[in-house]
């Protein structure tokens, strides 16, 4: 049986290093490689991940954990290590397993036409160029649902790919209370006088932006001995071991707040990626990780603590010193309620805090139709217009500011979306347990003082790599479930005060 561990760990260890090769090449591509690298890129990515796949998959592997099995136990402890790493590599191993390999084929090259159709059709705001694509990795993708298997819902295959163990019902559940209060919310803000943030949008130095990002990334913990910032398209994290996480920032002369908030998310994410001890690299103790606690761990340092009245009466000074042009005779209160400006907009990825989520809910009402099939997919523009207003109150112009804007539907990655706002949800809870515990954290925000926080975090959430799913480490964390209630209080209040309701 040692063996049997040794010889599949060796095996996991040349497959984890193929995914590390494809990880540095698409960093690559994102941040250094001149555009004529592309067609010779795709080629070298496609064979390392052809590699990876036939490797994981060999005979050997799966009568490796066949060996294993009793090792491996019913539920095994959480601390047991070498039970979980046979029990995460056997869940990775039967859903790779599942599908046949003209399927994955067939998702693979009908998402890479699908990708360059969805640009094109974006590009001329035309929904019908992408139309058949879309249709066609509907088709792919309940084939693909039905082959990992289901119980309740088929949504509920889908959505484990990134939530795992999450169920449709439980998301359901959770977006009904926020949809409640959150609706009617944003209503009463668009009513409300609206807020000034005009002199966020002056020119703000590029390299004094850059610089003072440098300066939040090395205050709040980000180790840049294991780990750096570069700049791309559009931001990212990725992590290439313990040693080495990657973010990625952009930078926009007349909207510091946008390169800001866009460095801040993506260090909560690698602090996250910095928190995982190094035994856990390399093995299938990380691999898809609930994507909702990653999610949790950005909005956190995004929003929770950086959009915080707190985190600005240290830091305000200090912006100002950098740029004493713009902030000019700006206070903590004008200052703070600027970056946290309320406004029903059509793009997703350019939403407040507080509409963000309104944002997910017409996505994943979307979603669940088009794999039941009750809603054709010729049908979907006119659904996601109507579905706008509904949450939000306003209807895009065009698909282009509608419904062909995300990439994520032309990937094949249906079932994501829910993630952004479960992430949102558990942030506040997790945030409110760790002031429970350190009621002193508030006020050591307030001083430029960030370790007692990310400790905190290190222990009680990254330590454990994907051995957890968001239910148990919720559960583990705060000891109780997922609950939308503290995120909707801490709207709430934060709103109230702001737009004086
Ligand atoms: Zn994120």
């Amino acid at each position: 049986m040692g063996d049997a561990l040794q010889r599949l760990r060796a095996i996991i260890a040349d497959v984890s290093a193929l995914g590390t090769a494809e990880a540095i090449l698409s960093w690559d591509q994102e941040t250094y490689m001149p555009p004529g690298g592309a067609e010779a890129r795709a080629r070298h990515r496609a064979a390392l991940a052809r590699l990876r796949h036939e490797l994981f998959t060999a005979p050997e592997v799966g009568e490796l954990l066949e060996q294993l099995r009793e090792r491996e136990g019913t539920d095994p402890d959480p601390e047991d290590l070498d039970a979980q790493y046979i029990r995460r590599a056997r869940i990775h191993y039967e859903r790779s397993t599942k599908l046949p390999a003209r399927l994955v084929q067939e998702l693979a090259h009908a998402t890479s036409l699908a990708k360059d159709a969805w640009r094109a059709a974006r590009q001329a705001s035309d929904f019908s160029q992408f139309a058949p694509h879309l249709e066609r990795l509907v088709a792919l993708t309940i084939e693909k649902a039905e082959h990992l298997g289901y119980r309740e819902h088929i949504y509920d295959a889908l959505l484990d790919l990134y939530e795992p163990g999450m169920k449709t019902a439980e998301v359901e559940r959770v977006f009904a209370g926020l949809k409640e209060r959150l609706v009617p919310l944003v209503q009463q803000v668009a009513e409300a006088p609206q807020v000034d943030d005009g002199f966020l949008k002056e020119h703000f130095d590029p390299q004094a932006q850059w610089d003072f990002g440098m300066d939040v990334l090395r205050a709040i913990g980000f180790d840049l001995h294991r780990g750096r910032q570069d700049q791309s398209a559009h931001p990212f994290t990725t992590s290439f071991s313990h040693g080495d996480v990657r973010i990625t920032t952009r930078i926009f002369p007349n909207d510091w707040a946008s390169g800001f908030f866009s460095t801040l998310h993506e260090a909560g994410h690698a602090l996250h990626a910095q928190g995982i001890p190094a035994e856990l690299y390399d093995t299938p103790l990380v691999w898809g990780k609930s994507l909702g606690i990653s999610e949790s761990q950005s909005r956190l340092w995004e929003n929770v603590v950086g959009r915080s009245r707190g985190f600005w009466e240290f830091w305000l000074p200090r912006l100002v010193q950098r740029f004493p042009g713009p902030l000019a005779g700006v206070d903590l209160d004008r200052f703070y309620r600027a970056i946290n400006r309320v406004e029903r907009t059509f793009i997703r990825t350019d939403a407040d805090e507080l509409t963000y989520n309104l944002h997910i809910f017409v996505r994943f009402d979307l979603e669940r139709l088009l794999v039941t099939r009750q809603l054709d997919v010729r049908d979907l523009p006119g659904a996601w217009n109507a579905k706008m207003q509904e949450y939000l109150g306003i209807v895009p112009r065009n698909d282009a500011e509608g419904v062909l804007q995300d990439i994520h539907w032309s990937m094949g990655a249906i079932g994501y979306f829910p993630t952004y706002t479960l992430g949102n949800v558990l942030s506040v809870q997790y945030y409110e347990q760790a002031v429970r515990e350190h009621p002193e954290i508030p006020d050591e925000i307030r001083h430029g003082k960030f370790d007692t926080l990310r400790i905190w975090t290190n222990q009680r959430i990254h330590r454990w790599g994907a051995i957890f799913n968001a239910a148990e480490l919720t559960q583990r964390v705060t000891g109780g479930p997922l609950d939308s209630g503290p995120y909707i209080r801490y709207l709430e209040e934060k709103y109230r005060e702001i737009y004086r309701l």
